[in-house]
């Protein structure tokens, strides 16, 4: 039987960097979306879409720097400053980088974007603590690391306000997805017109992922029903949300499409695509139910 303190130099180093190996590996398999380029466009007022044709990233900007919402899987950081870039903003004047949920699709280049901007990477408990681990203690996903662990300079919680030069955006805590799973909410007045805009962490449930009977943690069917219940309960008139297929953006949205404050605007979709999930979440207990 091998021990590690047996192993010789180059193993081990070869070992400490199998983090990376199953990612590249899994890449082809990988759905189109996450690794398709989008180009950036203006969703709202300083709201900016600057991800993967089915991952988004979203940049909020000021003029005492730009707010960074997710990245994309670990090698996403060129495309994310392109994007960035073509919009005439600079990823080097992102202060505050924000998580939707701590999964790998959503975390990998974080890392990676604290070491070029020198942003502080702000997070609820539960997010937090599966950042710092690589998604170690993801309660579904977790058990190995499944990205680059990144430090968290400050924790976040439901109704705390973020704020940066003129930005002022809310924080809502939607646990269900992941246990830290957490949306943003903040007005933009264009147009004669105040908008609600709500980035939402959409309250899905991963295939595998256990509700009530030998649940994947403690308190998580409690989590996605007041998840859901808070979400309806948001006044939002214009929503984007983790991936862009769960707002129907190729819908909404062609590229090189003119900027219009009213291209996103949507309350009844999103009313109807929280209904969706709920009804996917009663049928998954019924069927633990029923098994
Ligand atoms: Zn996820």
């Amino acid at each position: 039987m091998h021990s590690s303190s047996r192993l010789p130099l180059p193993l081990l180093l070869l070992l400490t960097s199998l983090w990376i190996s199953p990612l590249s590996n899994a890449q082809s398999t990988l759905p189109q979306g996450w690794v398709t380029p989008h180009p950036a466009f203006r969703i709202i007022g300083p709201l900016y879409a600057v991800g993967m044709q089915d991952l988004s990233v979203f940049l909020i900007t000021s003029d005492e720097g730009h707010i960074l919402i997710n990245t994309g899987l670990q090698d996403s950081t060129r495309h994310i400053r392109n994007n960035i870039e073509s919009l005439g903003f600079r990823l080097e004047d992102v202060r505050i980088m924000l998580t939707m949920q701590a999964h790998w699709d959503h975390t990998a280049a974080m890392a990676e974007i604290k070491e070029i901007t020198g942003a502080e990477v702000w997070a609820t408990p539960e997010d937090a603590r599966v950042m710092e681990d690589g998604g170690f203690s993801d309660a579904h996903f977790g058990g190995r690391q499944t990205f680059r662990p990144v430090e968290v300079d400050r924790i976040i919680r439901q109704d705390d306000v973020i704020t940066l030069g003129d930005l002022v955006i809310t924080v809502h805590e939607h646990p269900g997805h992941t246990e830290g799973s957490s949306s943003y909410t903040f007005e933009v007045a264009e147009n004669g017109r105040t908008y609600d805009v709500g980035i939402i962490n959409m309250g899905t449930i991963n295939g595998g992922k256990r509700i009530v009977v030998n649940p994947t943690y403690a308190g998580v069917a409690e989590d996605f029903a007041t998840t859901y219940n808070k979400q309806k309960q948001l006044t939002v008139d214009v929503w984007v949300a983790a991936h862009n297929s769960q707002f129907d953006m190729q819908e909404k949205y062609q590229p090189g499409q003119a900027y219009d404050p009213e291209t996103f605007v949507d309350p009844i979709g999103y009313i109807r695509a929280i209904e969706r999930l709920e009804s996917a979440y009663l049928e998954v207990i019924a069927d633990e139910l029923d098994n």
